[in-house]
């Protein structure tokens, strides 16, 4: 284990970020110049090195292509006012990356190679973080199966790899979503709360029919009743009704968000009662009724807070409040930014340099 700690770094000869358009940074196009990548061998992690970012080839047999044993993770990193660079929260990631390889059969990963790993690559590719307000460096760890056997069972080697990509600021728009009825995402006792490969592949098709009738993503309801909520598209969803913020409690069908752990934090901070519990269609339906469904939104990486401006419950589209400059909503993304670029204490220490 100690010597994959020793990171060889091969940097790239034609670097491309001459080419890169800090105007026009779309997410998961543009790839900085180098990855972080090890290998599980004969029961130990091996050759870690960065080299530059490029394909690798696989077996046709590998059982990440046909059983799906993949998974991943999605974090930031942030330049802040003074041009340092930090993580938000890189440890839970990397808890949960551990927790998604338990549910898949696939190896842990120790923390420091993990850390590390993410470390050097960004000290390598820090011309890459971008510095314009709401502009982020995404990073996707993830591994995969690289036995090439057929047969069903866990591979007995793996490869770790990190890559990531400079990302704009995330635009906001008020989503349109309805509450799904039919399709599952997952169920207890499932996968749900990993972010293995097979869970984000088998949401595309209910994704798309929802799409195709005018909506951006779907409310995922309970496997049993279709009844209790429990994500909003690839986000977690929170809403305030009455003064409180409600969410769903965790369990093995909802993935333990960051976004989520840290927007009910402020919550805490802020005095607000926090309410983690079932939250059925029906009682979110009664309150938007009665006046008293004040917020709802999905909390995530990738856009941080998204409001939902309509929802479709049962054929029918109902409209929410849109928020205001002071909804919680609204003060979570605005603490959320400041905290991760220096411009307000890091009181939870959630910024690692
Ligand atoms: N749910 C799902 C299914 C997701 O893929 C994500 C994105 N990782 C989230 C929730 C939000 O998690 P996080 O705040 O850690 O990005």
């Amino acid at each position: 284990m100690l010597d994959t700690l020793t990171i060889r770094t091969q940097r790239t000869t034609a670097s491309r970020l001459q080419q890169l358009d800090p105007e026009r940074l779309e997410f998961g196009k543009t790839f900085s110049d180098h990855m972080f990548v090890v290998d599980y061998r004969d029961g130990e992690w091996q050759d870690a090195q960065i080299v530059p970012y490029g394909d690798m080839p696989v077996s046709p047999a590998n059982s990440a292509l046909h059983y799906g044993q993949s998974i991943f993770e999605g974090m930031k990193a942030y330049k802040n006012t003074d041009g340092d660079i930090a993580l938000f929260r890189p440890y839970d990631n990397f808890r949960r990356f551990n927790a998604s390889a338990e549910r898949m059969c696939m190896p842990l990963i120790p923390e420091e190679l993990f850390m590390q790993g993410l470390s050097q690559l960004i000290r390598v590719d820090n011309a890459w973080v971008p510095d314009a307000a709401g502009s982020a460096l995404y990073i996707r760890p993830f591994m995969f199966a690289t036995d090439g056997f057929l047969g069903v069972r866990p591979s007995e080697s793996y490869r770790f790899v990190i890559i990531t990509c400079p990302v704009g600021l995330y635009y906001n728009k008020p989503l349109r979503v309805r509450f799904e009825e039919r399709y599952v995402r997952s169920a207890e006792g499932g996968a749900g709360y990993a972010k293995n490969a097979g869970n984000y592949g088998a949401a595309m098709y209910p994704t798309k029919l929802a799409q195709q009738e005018g909506y951006n993503q779907l409310i995922w309801t309970d496997a049993s009743e279709h009844r209790y909520v429990e994500e909003s598209g690839t986000m977690n969803a929170i809403f305030v009704v009455d003064g409180k913020v409600v969410t769903p409690a965790l369990s093995t069908s909802i993935l333990d968000g960051v976004t989520r752990r840290s927007v009910l934090d402020l919550a805490r901070d802020w005095g607000m009662p926090v309410e983690e519990r079932k939250v059925s269609a029906v009682e979110l339906m009664e309150a938007l009724a009665a006046g008293k469904l004040e917020e709802a939104f999905g909390v995530g990486t990738a856009a941080t807070i998204a409001p939902i401006a309509v929802v479709g419950y049962q054929g029918q589209d109902y409209e929410l409040p849109t928020p205001g400059t002071n909804s919680f909503s609204t003060r979570a993304t605005t603490a959320l930014h400041a905290i991760r670029t220096g411009q307000a204490p890091d009181t939870h220490n959630w910024m690692v340099a």
